[in-house]
């Protein structure tokens, strides 16, 4: 660490809050911070806003929330107002969205962009955040909010000779913005994750061929994307009150469904296999609630993933391909569960190869192959779709340093350490949305962004009205926390998978279940009580301050 930024004393570089990211988080905190009537500055490193959205323009790219359900709530006007074109909305439109909150609520104005922020320090005796961004210009800010996104840090993949392909390579979390076009040339797709699940049957239908590198099969349900009628909208814009009630209070997800009331094995075989087939017929990420024990229960999981797996084997015309595309290695629905558009029967086109480099690992890339099991699969662009350094990759890449000089990544080396997912002990006055410790990843993040930028504006409209100066995580409230994540995750199947909620994609990064499982409705009410309780858990000081000076 080079010496602390001085904090700027007076004038335009300081603010009352610095926010970090324009995605719907950061962009929804700003629009919030404008009505406690607040100074704030966000820094977005992109060119514009939506984050994911900006970002994943991959061919296929599209949310697996349905798009009448993924998308702010706050206000009525915008909800009621905007048209969704799809069941679920691809990429360019829900960017649109982004851009056209942006515009209806004047946001661009406190936006900087193209402007990494490298560097935090908070200054002890100033009480004050001194926050350093890529054009080396630091600014002082009493709060600091991470709306940096869980998964918003592309991980390439650590592959000898990557760096020897003449040809183009793409990440899909950091695709161009200029069109694609595959058209007549070979392409490799390296990663069977969602972002390689959607891509691969568009760009199958461009390629002249493609071969799909698959480490670890996925579970996928068809969307059955559609467009949206008149008729559908108008059902859930009549019913918004009840449906947003309903995904933030109630569903553990924060998605409107029905919620199920029995276990998978309180049905015979024909009622159970009847239930599954219903919902996969009717597409999406519900398929999972069809009854209430998938993630409990091993052999309750087993006849939901035995259903999918037969699915494959019905699609897949080679019983070979079929076998590989049949997942094996966890649980369904312990990694994210996918949802797809032909995916499976992407894999009877001629023009469509899968290797399993699970046997035949990639040994390398050479200038116009992917040497795997000591083949060349000649091709001539790369697209790497092996996702993210997800919940903490963003965080990390900030230098950031709390009390006593300790920094984040020393606190965090061995796994992200928060308190409800928001704040982190040592590190006063900085806010993380939807942050490790959070349901976060697992649930609609619309749902989880609002909740949390609502409760941390609540407390800062707190801390205005009790003219406090810092707020921190105890360590003992923290320790608590961690514990309990914990446990509640080792009550279910998720810990049983390698997935990237436990840092499993990343070599060398520790293996702890980071966002929290017990379900946003539950999530939201701890939350709300943390804060009736006058922030029980938190250390806040200034007011001792007022005291004596009302004392004197
Ligand atoms: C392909 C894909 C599909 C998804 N589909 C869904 C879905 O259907 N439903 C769902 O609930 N979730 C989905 N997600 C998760 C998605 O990330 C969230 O829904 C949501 O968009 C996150 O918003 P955010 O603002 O928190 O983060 P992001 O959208 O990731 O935005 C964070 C922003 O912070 C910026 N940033 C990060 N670090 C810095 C820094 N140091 N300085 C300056 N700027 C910085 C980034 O550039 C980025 O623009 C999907 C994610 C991906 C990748």
């Amino acid at each position: 660490m080079s010496a602390t930024p001085s904090v700027p004393r007076q004038g335009a570089d300081r603010y009352d809050v610095v926010v970090v990211g324009a995605g719907f988080a950061g962009m929804y905190m700003l629009r919030r911070l404008r009505g406690l009537g607040l100074a704030a500055r966000v820094y977005e490193q992109g060119s514009g806003v939506g984050g994911t959205w900006y970002w994943n323009r991959y061919p296929g790219a599209r949310c697996d929330v349905e798009s009448m359900q993924y998308s702010y709530s706050f206000s009525d006007e915008l909800q009621q107002q905007w048209n969704w074109s799809e069941r679920y909305a691809p990429q360019p439109e829900i960017l649109k969205y982004a851009n056209h909150v942006a515009d209806r609520f004047d946001l661009r104005r406190d936006i900087q962009f193209d402007t990494r922020v490298e560097r935090a320090v908070f200054d002890e005796n100033a009480k004050m955040w001194s926050v350093t961004t890529s054009h080396g210009k630091t600014v002082a800010a009493k709060y600091l909010v991470l709306a940096t996104g869980c998964l918003s840090n592309a991980r390439m993949p650590e592959i000898k000779g990557l760096d020897r392909f003449k040809g183009k390579v793409y990440h899909t979390g950091h695709w161009p913005h200029e069109p694609v076009d595959f058209t007549g040339r070979r392409v490799a797709v390296i990663g069977t994750g969602s972002s390689g699940i959607q891509s691969v049957p568009v760009i199958a239908e461009q390629a002249s061929h493609l071969t799909v590198f698959q480490r670890t099969a996925n579970f996928s349900i068809p969307a059955r994307n559609a467009k949206l009628t008149d008729q559908e909208r108008q059902w859930f814009r009549e019913r918004y009150p009840e449906i947003r009630r309903f995904a933030r209070e109630e569903a553990r997800n924060g998605i409107y469904t029905e919620l199920p009331d029995r276990g998978a094995l309180d049905d015979g075989d024909n009622e159970r296999r009847a239930k599954y087939e219903a919902r996969w017929q009717r597409g999406g990420l519900t398929f999972m609630s069809v009854y209430n024990n998938l993630a409990l229960d091993k052999t309750a999981n087993d006849t939901a993933a035995d259903f999918v797996r037969e699915k494959i084997a019905e699609i897949v015309k080679d019983p070979a391909t079929a076998k590989l595309l049949q997942p094996n290695s966890h649980p369904i629905g312990t990694k994210r569960i996918c949802i797809d558009t032909d995916y499976f029967a992407t894999f009877n086109r001629p023009n469509v190869t899968l290797v399993d480099i699970k046997t035949n690992p990639i040994e390398e890339i050479t200038e116009n192959a992917v040497r795997a099991g000591s083949r060349d699969y000649e091709v001539d662009a790369l697209v790497l779709a092996t996702g993210f350094d997800a919940m903490t990759g963003s965080v990390a890449k900030i230098d950031i340093s709390g009390r006593d000089g300790q920094t984040l990544n020393q606190k965090w080396a061995e796994g992200p350490k928060t308190y409800l997912g928001l704040m982190s002990s040592g590190f006063p006055n900085l806010f993380i949305i939807t942050g490790p410790g959070s349901p976060s990843v697992l649930s609609n993040m619309m749902v989880s962004i609002e909740q949390h930028v609502d409760w941390i504006s609540d407390c800062l409209a707190c801390m205005r009205d009790r003219d406090l100066d810092t707020i921190e995580a105890t360590k003992d409230a923290e320790d608590k926390w961690v514990a309990h994540v914990n446990e509640v995750a080792y009550t279910t199947l998720y810990p049983q998978a390698n997935s990237w909620y436990m840092g499993a994609n990343v070599p060398g990064k520790p293996r702890i279940f980071m966002p929290y499982i017990g379900g946003v409705g539950p999530y939201r009410k701890i939350c709300n009580e943390v804060a009736a309780k006058g922030y029980e858990g938190f250390a806040m000081a200034g007011a001792e301050r007022q005291q004596s000076a009302a004392a004197s």
